[in-house]
């Protein structure tokens, strides 16, 4: 068992907007988790147009041999079942493979003029910006060109992010941070909310007309439109 490999990458299906995301599968269900905890803020919005909010409460299905997978929901009674978005897992190599995924350059390292013939949606050895939707920027070197252009936010021709000219190409990755009794101002203000509950270091925020709080210990989640999801410490 020890040299077959258990980090996996995990593709999603086209029509389905969630990156992809390279998981360890050495405990199965842990693995799964993360995959759901990655991949249901991006399936949310895909589901609530399709009129299947309810689907949002899914779980991460995956074959036996870890080649593919899919999400799956089941009504409460679980007389009722839904599968969607599906996922092909890759063995993922090591740092050193040639097959290796993870960057080893900085996009922001390269000059424009020495830009012209890449393409970052296949080279993959160089970091790139995400769009909101998460998709890596395949050319992200246009808007700092624009310097002095009176054009302020636009859309990214290459990736459709919303840019600013002048500046160098934003970045919609999605951020977690961790509330603790120690950053509560930090995250309150990183969410756009406040402090709730004095000493009990809850933070408040406002958002689609409802309120959310968060406790210390919860993780929050930022996706790249800015749509925050709390996963609580103690489910
Ligand atoms: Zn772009």
């Amino acid at each position: 068992m020890t040299d077959q490999p258990t980090t996996y990458r995990i593709e999603f299906g086209p029509a389905w907007p969630v990156p992809p995301i390279t998981v360890d599968f050495a405990d199965r269900n842990a693995a799964a988790r993360t995959v759901a905890e990655h991949a249901i803020p991006h399936l949310r919005p895909v589901l609530k147009e399709k009129g299947r909010p309810e689907l949002a409460d899914c779980f991460f299905q995956i074959d036996r041999d870890l080649t593919v997978g899919q999400f799956m929901w089941l009504s409460l009674a679980g007389e009722k079942a839904a599968q969607f978005c599906p996922a092909r897992l890759t063995p993922h190599h090591h740092r050193g493979d040639p097959m290796t995924n993870q960057p080893t350059a900085q996009w922001t390292d390269i000059d424009p003029k020495d830009a012209t013939s890449i393409n970052l949606s296949e080279r993959l050895d160089i970091t790139a910006p995400l769009n909101e939707n998460g998709e890596r920027c395949p050319w992200p070197w246009e808007p700092q060109q624009l310097v002095g252009a009176p054009l302020g936010q636009y859309r990214c021709p290459y990736c459709m992010a919303m840019v600013m000219a002048g500046m160098p190409h934003l970045d919609y990755a999605p951020e977690e941070r961790t509330l603790t009794r120690e950053n509560a101002d930090e995250v309150a203000e990183w969410v756009g909310g406040r402090r709730a509950g004095g000493a009990y270091e809850l933070v408040a925020f406002d958002q689609f007309g409802e309120t959310f709080y968060a406790k210390p210990g919860d993780v929050i989640h930022r996706d790249g439109y800015g749509e925050f999801t709390i996963r609580p410490a103690t489910p």
